[in-house]
């Protein structure tokens, strides 16, 4: 066995753990950067979401590939609205992970597998024994939770599965398109589409884990009746090919039991912070960096690596997202279970009647209780109350039934 020590080990070298590492270049900290892949200089090509007013605060924008409007397909109404191109946009992450020049120790092929606490500090294992002790450990692992499963920290659930396919020869003529689409009877939180380089399209559909919901196989049945029936889906890629398929998880808006222990602070989807909405991932895994950028200066400064000193992190998050995540977890809870098709329409009639403003806010995850009145109005309430009285009440004694999901295409 071999014993070397560390101020900082940042364990995962994906979104989150790449920030944090470029954040503390020029530190006098002797750190370590753990990734257990070949190279750290790979990400997932490009990254979509609503992050422009991001750029700015990351320096992101020699890597924009290109900005659009967002679309809510139901099945009867389609909604597009271009808020003059400014509310989403793609980065090409990977030109950004190719480019960076840490300047801190580097283990590649290095899997944590377990860790132990010892006087006052962590001790991380690898998978052949390695041994790596440290006085501050930064959980990067991505929805893996690695460490914080070891250290007996509560994970929190996987809280939605997706199936993806990159297609190559749409028929798209406008090159920049992205939408939500969802059909409620074939998955309980609809799909996304979005262009990709000229020719190629990403277009996957996903189920939030709810007692019942679709396993991986499933999943990609329904993402296939989806390309073959869903308008505009099935004109766009009909003669479209998959040359990629993936099956992802993630969490949603559930910050886990806790991001700062003694010794210990986490980041991104190992948080537990993976969002509902478009860009959430990419934009709680840098903001969490940010903010474990700053949390690490106070303890080294102050030489305290206690679980009191370390919540700032936790507070910083809090602050940042807090108080707009209650009311989306809140609708995403209904979504989920009282929304049908009937309502889903309607919805996408609603967005319509949005102000921009509005409209963007439910793009960034940012939700009131008056956005949600504006967005549901009575009619759609009247509707989720009734839906929830046949869910909880009437169904389970078999007196009515919601119309979601039927089991056979
Ligand atoms: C295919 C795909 C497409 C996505 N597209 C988008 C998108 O368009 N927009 C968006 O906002 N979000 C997207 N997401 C979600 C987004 O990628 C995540 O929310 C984000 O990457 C979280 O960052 P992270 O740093 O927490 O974890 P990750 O980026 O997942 O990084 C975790 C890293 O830790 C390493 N690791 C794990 N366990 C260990 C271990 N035990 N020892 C050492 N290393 C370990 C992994 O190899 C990985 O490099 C996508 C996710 C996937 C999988």
């Amino acid at each position: 066995m071999n014993n070397k020590e560390y101020d900082l080990v940042i364990v995962g070298a994906g979104l989150s753990g790449l920030k944090l590492a470029e954040l503390l270049k020029g530190s006098e900290l002797n750190i370590l950067l753990i990734e257990k892949r070949d190279t750290i200089k790979t990400l997932t090509k490009n990254y979509f979401g609503t992050f422009l007013e991001y750029i700015d605060r990351w320096k992101l924008d020699k890597y924009l590939l290109y900005k659009c409007g967002w679309g809510m397909y139901s099945t009867e109404t389609k909604y597009f609205n271009n808020l003059e191109g400014k509310s989403l946009c793609v980065l090409e992450m990977n030109a950004w992970a190719e480019s960076l020049k840490l300047d801190c120790d580097i283990s590649l092929n290095t899997q944590i597998v377990k860790t132990r606490r010892e006087k006052n500090k962590i001790i991380l294992i690898d998978k052949n024994d390695k041994e790596i002790v440290t006085r501050l450990v930064v959980d990067a692992t991505g929805i893996a939770q690695t460490i914080s499963s070891s250290l007996g920290i509560k994970k929190s659930k996987i809280d939605f599965l997706n199936y993806v396919y990159i297609m190559e020869n749409h028929s798209l003529e406008n090159q920049a398109e992205m939408f939500y689409f969802e059909d409620t009877d074939l998955t309980n939180c609809g799909g996304w589409f979005h262009t990709l380089e000229p020719g190629r399209c990403l277009v996957g559909c996903a189920e939030y884990t709810v007692p019942g919901s679709l396993g991986k196989i499933e999943l990609k049945k329904r993402l296939d009746s989806y390309i073959r029936n869903f308008h505009p889906l099935n004109s766009y890629l009909k003669n479209a090919k998959v040359v990629e398929e993936f099956c992802m998880a993630g969490p949603t808006t559930t910050e886990h039991s806790s991001i700062a222990e003694d010794n210990y602070i986490s980041m991104g989807d190992a948080a537990g912070a993976g969002g509902p909405f478009i860009g959430d991932g990419f934009r709680m895994a840098f903001a969490m960096a940010d903010s474990a950028y700053s949390t690490i200066k106070t303890a080294f400064s102050l030489e305290d690596f206690s679980k009191k000193t370390l919540k700032i992190h936790a507070k910083n998050f809090k602050k940042e997202f807090g108080k707009w995540y209650k009311w989306s977890y809140l609708f995403r809870f209904v979504w989920v279970r009282y929304l049908t098709n009937t309502e889903m329409n309607l919805f996408a009639k609603n967005l319509k009647k949005l102000s921009d403003d509005d409209y963007y806010k439910i793009l960034t995850s940012k939700f009131s209780p008056l956005i949600l009145w504006r967005l549901f109005t009575l009619k759609i309430f009247v509707n989720v109350f009734k839906n929830f009285i046949i869910y909880h009440f009437l169904e389970p004694i078999g007196l009515a039934k919601i119309k979601r999901r039927p089991k056979v295409l």
